[in-house]
């Protein structure tokens, strides 16, 4: 298959042959086809779902890490604000080792009070918790304007208690304190014990505001301005917030701030909302690669589609090439340029009998194994001009006739016809030739030409059985005149025997019985011999059979034949005319066989006969046989002309069918054979009215000899 295969490639298919080609698909093509539409559903589905999973992850890892950020936020807020109660506690502690007594505690306490915004009110109190003192923050209006402290002194008592009982600093539980204005604070207290010489001689008593520690971290730090910071209660009610004004409640994280007495829930709440689908940058790059990787499979999808469809047709088109090529019968050979084979099909390996391998095998200079080896020089030579490109375009179309050999060692006669085979790009790779086995071939020609020969000569028989009549009749008079002329010769030889024998006889002179007896015999002779020419000319119409071309004077041609013909034309009281070109005009020669040729003039002769014979007045029953040479020279035209009734329109239709007559003793050959004669002479036999409409001319042209070749001498008669 190889180069030829290439330039069989059949254009792209468009969307109708297309669907017609899905739809045409065959049963073995079928689960192919399921697998690939499996296996890109398969990778459709897996980017679809690592899509999906990559947004989910990035939309969880963003959540994530606002609840890192939350909680790391809720966890540096309780780190300052201990830091801060520690920091008031120490404080504070200093002023416990002030007496209340001693007049500088006031200051000391309003100084912390202005320094430490948080803190609200400092009281002294006794070793009984009751109330000695107290100084309250001027950064705002008094806690207890609107109840009164004694009311809302039982948490202080108890933080005081924890403080006795463990000596140490102690925190209450955070109480809310309600404002004239209609508001109110959450706050919680500081209880520090004073102690002297190792015994609590009072408490110092500090209400801090817990939304202002709240508002004391926040300030501290940037990153908490973006969280709601709030105390809350373990059921999630908010005490006291700062920071933003409202976090968004998605992401939050507690921190619990355990101070002594106490423990307190410190709630850092993001402003930050739900991540969005497409949360950062990274992911929307990541997002954008993604449907640019489904558009590059999609793509990808479609190339794979029209390359299988490209593929299916391709395979198709081979398919039927090669169907095409496996059924002809004629031989198919490619050659490279350098003379080997590189492709046969399977009627070439059929005529010559060998394989495509074995031939593809023989690599040059080596011949072919179906060259007759006694002509390998001669097709080695023909084949180089050929390979050269030395034979023309024409003469390559036209192809040339061979001789080839079987396997078996057959020799056949084969017609090549070669052409260039040239690649994608118009380049010669070899030669493609088509090579026809003739022997089938010349048989039948063979078996026609038999046949033809055989018609032939039946078609001369029976002429010869027609004439059988004729014969009769023109032997009737020789051999009368035959028989009379015996018959006179005998009565003189009686007369003179009696004459001899004295008998009373007239006297007879005996030189004058001589020389009658003379001219008889010499009668006689002429009549035996006019009637030998006659049966000799018919002997010798049927007897010639050789066929083969010669050159010969046109008057030498008919004079074979006239005898015959005026033997019919004297019985049917026709006139034979001859019209032949009279001296010094050169008399035509023509290259024909002759036996045919003169069945052809015979045949056309006698249908102009039979024609005249009835319903022709006597005096215009005229055969003319005439012969000229063409205008070119290159031709001889004969015509038969006759006066007859000439050839009505349906008989005209069918004339030449072989088998059609119109005559009851007819065979219907006559013309049939006239004209496979002609034709077999380059000519045509052709028919027209008459000359003055009457009658009918037969004519037909003959090769004429070229000059310089020597007429035959014409067959003794
Ligand atoms: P056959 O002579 O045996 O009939 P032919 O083939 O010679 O066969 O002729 C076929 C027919 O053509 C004849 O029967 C006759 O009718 C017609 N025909 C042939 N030549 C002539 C002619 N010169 N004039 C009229 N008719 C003719």
């Amino acid at each position: 298959m190889d180069a030829a295969a290439a330039s069989a490639t059949p254009p792209p298919t468009d969307g109708a042959t297309t669907a017609t080609a899905a739809a045409a698909a065959t049963p073995a093509q079928r689960p192919r086809r399921l697998r690939r539409a499996l296996l890109w559903g398969l990778l459709v589905a897996l980017l679809a779902v690592a899509q999906t999973l990559l947004v989910a992850l990035t939309v969880r890892y963003e959540a994530w890490r606002a609840l890192d950020a939350a909680d790391a936020a809720a966890a540096e807020a309780v780190t300052s604000v201990r830091r801060d109660l520690l920091r008031l506690t120490h404080a504070l502690q200093a002023v416990t080792w002030l007496d209340p007594d001693d007049p500088s505690w006031r200051p000391a306490a309003a100084r912390l009070l202005r320094e430490a915004p948080e803190l609200r009110r400092i009281e002294w109190r006794d070793a009984r918790v009751g109330l000695v003192g107290a100084v309250e923050s001027p950064l705002g209006p008094s806690l207890f304007m609107r109840i009164p402290r004694p009311e809302l002194a039982a948490e202080a008592d108890l933080a005081c208690r924890d403080a006795r009982r463990v000596s140490a600093p102690a925190f209450s539980r955070s109480y809310f304190v309600p404002t004239l204005e209609g508001t109110g604070q959450e706050v919680i207290d500081l209880c520090v014990p004073a102690l002297r010489d190792g015994r609590e001689a009072g408490y110092v008593v500090a209400t801090l505001a817990l939304p202002a520690l709240l508002e004391a971290a926040a300030q501290r730090s940037a990153e908490l301005q973006r969280y709601e910071l709030s105390f809350v209660e373990a059921d999630g009610a908010r005490l006291a917030r700062a920071g933003a004004r409202r976090g968004a409640g998605v992401h939050m994280a507690e921190q619990v701030l355990d101070v002594p007495g106490q423990t307190l829930r410190l709630r850092a709440d993001s402003l930050a909302g739900r991540p969005s689908v497409i949360p950062n940058l990274t992911l929307a790059l990541v997002l954008g690669l993604s449907i640019a990787l489904f558009g590059v499979v999609f793509l990808l999808a479609r190339d794979v589609r029209r390359r299988a469809q490209a593929e299916h047709a391709l395979a198709e088109a081979l398919g039927f090439r090669k169907a095409m090529e496996d059924s002809l019968s004629t031989g198919l050979r490619a050659r490279d340029m350098d003379g080997a084979i590189t492709y046969v099909n399977p009627a070439f390996c059929a005529m010559v009998g060998y394989s495509a391998e074995e031939l593809r095998a023989v690599r040059p200079p080596a011949t072919p194994p179906y060259w007759p080896p006694e002509r390998a020089a001669e097709y080695a030579e023909r084949q180089h001009s050929r390979l050269a490109g030395v034979v023309a375009r024409q003469a390559q179309r036209e192809g040339f006739e061979t001789l080839f050999v079987r396997r078996s060692g057959e020799r056949f006669p084969a017609m090549v016809y070669e052409a260039p085979l040239l690649d994608g790009e118009g380049r010669q790779t070899g030669w493609m030739g088509s090579v026809l086995d003739l022997t089938a071939q010349r048989r039948i020609e063979e078996l026609s030409r038999q046949q033809q020969e055989r018609l032939q000569g039946s078609a001369r028989l029976a002429t010869v059985g027609e004439m059988a009549s004729l014969l009769s009749h023109e032997l009737n008079q020789p051999l009368a005149a035959i028989a009379s002329y015996s018959t006179g010769s005998l009565n003189l030889l009686d007369a003179r025997r009696d004459h001899a024998e004295g008998s009373k006889g007239p006297a007879a002179d005996a030189d004058g019985v001589l020389s009658l007896l003379r001219q008889a015999l010499t009668r006689i002779a002429e009549q035996a011999e006019r009637a030998g020419r006659v049966i000799k000319s018919v002997h010798d119409f049927v007897r010639r059979r050789e066929q083969q071309r010669e050159t010969i004077a046109v008057d030498l041609l008919l004079e074979a034949v006239l005898p015959l013909v005026r033997l019919q034309a004297r019985k049917c009281a026709v006139q034979v005319e001859l019209d032949l070109p009279r001296p010094p005009a050169r008399m035509p020669r023509v290259v024909c066989d002759r036996t045919l040729l003169e069945q052809v003039l015979l045949n056309l002769a006698r249908n102009g006969i039979q024609a005249m014979e009835t319903g022709t007045p006597v005096a215009e029953r005229r055969l003319v046989i005439a012969a000229r040479p063409t205008e070119d020279g290159a031709r001889v035209r004969l015509e038969v002309g006759d006066g007859g009734p000439g050839i009505a329109p349906d008989v005209a239709a069918r004339l030449f069918n072989p088998f059609f007559t119109t005559r009851v003793e007819g065979m219907g050959l006559g013309l049939s054979l006239c004209r496979t004669v002609v034709e077999q002479h380059g000519g045509a036999l052709e028919f027209s009215a008459g000359a003055g409409g009457r009658g009918t001319t037969f004519r037909f042209t003959l090769p004429a000899a070229r000059s310089g070749t020597q007429p035959e001498k014409a067959p003794a008669s």
